[in-house]
């Protein structure tokens, strides 16, 4: 579990529907003694759906098994941690066996990669990168590879706009879901913007890039990345348990999802997101869960007391949680 100070869920290239998760249940895995005719993939359990207070939620279809693969997901973008920039894929954050020239762990993640990184290479981030480094920030980075995959005509502008905040209305709401100041955003987006200019990118190709365009974006990484922990070997033990809490390696990177964002919090979660060995994320259940109910995860270390908790979920999230164990008082 992250240390409490951090405030991304732990919990690119969804350019399309059918991308948002594949559909895997645990009927995917092969059994042991193949049947001759093999019936179709299920499609996921889930379905999106308006809560009674929450906003979106995400409901299943029908009943799931303790321990159950509900859905994958790939990011919608995602960035390596920027002292891992050599030791993992560039793309997906796989841990590299050895440092490579490429800084990509295979010919797909570099085939996938070509978009956003034909922009990048063009331009000198070392000011920005150096810029994050010294403030310790890491989603201003996620801002940078969504830019390149705009600029590339990979991703459109609006990719994030389906994501929590919906609306920014105030600079107080903002200044409440960043926890920096609006003259910080501002300076950071004007270093990106005269960083592209800088490599010779024409004012029409920037024009999506404004102060408006970055602190929405911002907002909506800052509530909605995941921390990525990979589980690595601890995979099979992993899906054998039913158990919440793994101890994880430490973070490789951050990455934004769609359909993972659309789960609501719950400090005694029914569902919980891992990663394997990238970017991958698997949403499995986490006990028997009947047709209709609400799956949900927990945004935060599950282990800390009830003013912990809510302290962490109001600040970084911006709810006061309702949950049946706040409620409770646990
Ligand atoms: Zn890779
Ligand atoms: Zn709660």
């Amino acid at each position: 579990m992250p240390p409490a100070v951090d405030l991304g869920r732990r919990c690119a290239r969804a350019l399309s529907v059918t991308r948002w998760f594949s559909a895997t249940t645990t009927s995917d895995y092969p059994s042991p003694s193949p049947s001759p005719s093999p019936s179709p993939p299920l499609p996921p359990p889930i379905r999106v759906a308006l809560t009674e207070s929450a906003g979106r939620g995400v409901f299943a279809t029908r009943r799931i098994g303790a321990g159950d693969l509900l859905h994958t997901a790939e990011p919608l973008v995602a960035h390596p941690s920027l002292s891992l920039r050599h030791s993992v894929c560039y793309f997906c954050l796989r841990n590299l066996k050895s440092e490579t020239n490429s800084g990509f762990c295979s010919d797909e993640c570099i085939d996938q990669s070509k978009g956003f990184y034909e922009a990048e290479k063009k331009i000198d981030w070392s000011a920005f990168d150096d810029y994050c480094r010294t403030q310790g920030l890491k989603y201003p980075l996620l801002v940078k590879r969504l830019a390149c995959m705009v600029m590339s005509g990979e991703a459109s502008a609006e990719i994030l706009d389906i994501l929590q905040p919906a609306r920014l209305q105030s600079e107080t709401i903002i200044r409440h879901v960043l926890l920096s100041s609006l003259t910080q955003m501002e300076e950071e987006s004007r270093l990106m913007r005269s960083t592209f200019s800088k490599a010779g990118f024409k004012d029409e190709q920037m024009n999506f890039l404004t102060k408006q365009w970055y602190t929405g974006v911002l907002a909506r990484i800052r509530i909605n990345a995941f921390r990525v922990e990979l589980i690595g070997g601890l995979y099979e033990d992993l899906f054998l348990s039913a158990a919440a809490s793994v101890d994880a390696g430490a973070a490789v990177g951050n990455a934004v999802y769609m359909l993972p964002s659309f789960y609501n919090h719950d400090c005694d979660p029914n569902v919980h997101i891992l990663w394997i060995d990238n970017t991958t994320a698997r949403l499995k259940a986490l006990r028997e869960i009947e047709a209709g109910e609400e799956l949900r995860i927990c945004y935060i270390d599950a282990s800390m007391d009830h003013d912990a908790r809510n302290a962490l979920l109001f600040n970084g999230f911006g709810f006061v949680c309702n949950c049946l164990r706040c409620s409770s008082g646990d």
